[in-house]
C-alpha cells in the first residue's frame, strides 16, 4: 500500500503550494525549466536543498548522492555516472550559473568512511562510493585517538573542498568557470543548529553567511 504519509502530505501540497504556485507550475511546463542554481547535496532526509533554501518548484537543480560528493571526471564507457550526468545536464542543457556544493554536519557517509566500518551490503556501494574521498582525509593527515568528532567535522569540510576541485576535472565546468560564467560554491549546514557556512573563496574557510543568520534564534550550545 502506498505510504498513507506521502498521500496526507500530497493532498496539503495540492491544497497549499500546488495551489498558490499554480501559475508558476504552468509556466514552467510550458516553458521548461530555467534553474539558475545547481546543488549538489546529500541523500540524508535531514539536508533537503528546496527546504533549507526556501527553493521554488524551477528555482534548484538539485542531485542529491551518499555525502554529496562530486566524482573526478571519469569519461569511461564501463561504469554508470548518475551524477556526472546530472552535472552535464546543469550545465550544457540548462546552462546554471551556479553550482553549490552542500555539505552537513553529522554525515553517515563521511562517518562510515572515517570509522572503516564493515561494509552494510555484500556490494558495498556505499564503501565504493565513499572510497573517492580517501584524498579529502589525506589532506587532513591522520586521526588523533581523542578526536572522534571534531576530526569527522573537518572530514565533512575537506570532502566539499575535493568535490569542489573534482568539478573543475569536467571540462565543461572548467571552460565556463574560466569565461566567468559559472561559479562554483562550498556550503555547510549544521542541521541542529540550523547553521549555513558558506566558503569564502579568497581563504578557503567556511564563514556564516551574511554574518550569522542563526544569532536571531534562541541560543544553541554546540557549534552544529
Ligand atoms: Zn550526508
Amino acid at each position: 500500500m502506498f505510504p498513507e504519509r506521502l498521500t496526507q502530505g500530497y493532498r496539503a501540497f495540492l491544497d497549499g503550494r500546488f495551489a498558490s504556485e499554480r501559475t508558476r507550475y504552468e509556466m514552467l511546463a510550458e516553458r521548461g525549466q530555467r534553474p539558475e542554481i545547481m546543488v549538489v547535496g546529500c541523500v540524508d532526509s535531514r539536508v533537503s536543498p528546496e527546504v533549507i533554501f526556501d527553493a521554488a518548484p524551477g528555482e534548484l537543480l538539485v542531485v542529491r548522492n551518499v555525502a554529496n560528493i562530486v566524482p573526478r571526471y571519469e569519461p569511461d564507457r564501463d561504469s554508470q555516472h548518475g551524477t556526472s550526468a546530472a552535472l552535464e545536464f546543469g550545465v550544457q542543457a540548462l546552462k546554471v550559473k551556479h553550482i553549490v556544493v552542500l555539505g552537513h554536519a553529522f554525515c553517515g557517509g563521511i562517518r562510515a568512511f572515517a570509522d572503516e566500518q564493515e561494509p552494510l551490503s555484500p556490494g558495498d556501494f556505499i564503501g565504493r562510493w565513499m572510497s573517492q574521498i580517501a584524498p579529502a582525509a589525506e589532506s587532513l593527515g591522520p586521526r588523533a585517538k581523542d578526536d572522534g568528532e571534531g576530526y569527522l567535522r573537518r572530514l565533512e569540510f575537506a570532502s566539499v573542498e575535493l568535490s569542489l576541485q573534482n568539478l573543475m576535472t569536467f571540462p565543461c565546468v572548467r571552460i565556463l568557470v574560466e569565461r566567468g560564467r559559472l561559479a562554483l560554491h562550498g556550503a555547510y549546514f549544521g542541521v541542529a543548529s540550523g547553521r549555513l557556512l558558506v566558503r569564502d573563496a579568497a581563504t578557503g574557510r567556511f564563514e556564516p553567511v551574511a554574518g550569522d543568520l542563526t544569532a536571531a534564534l534562541p541560543k544553541f550550545s554546540g557549534d552544529f
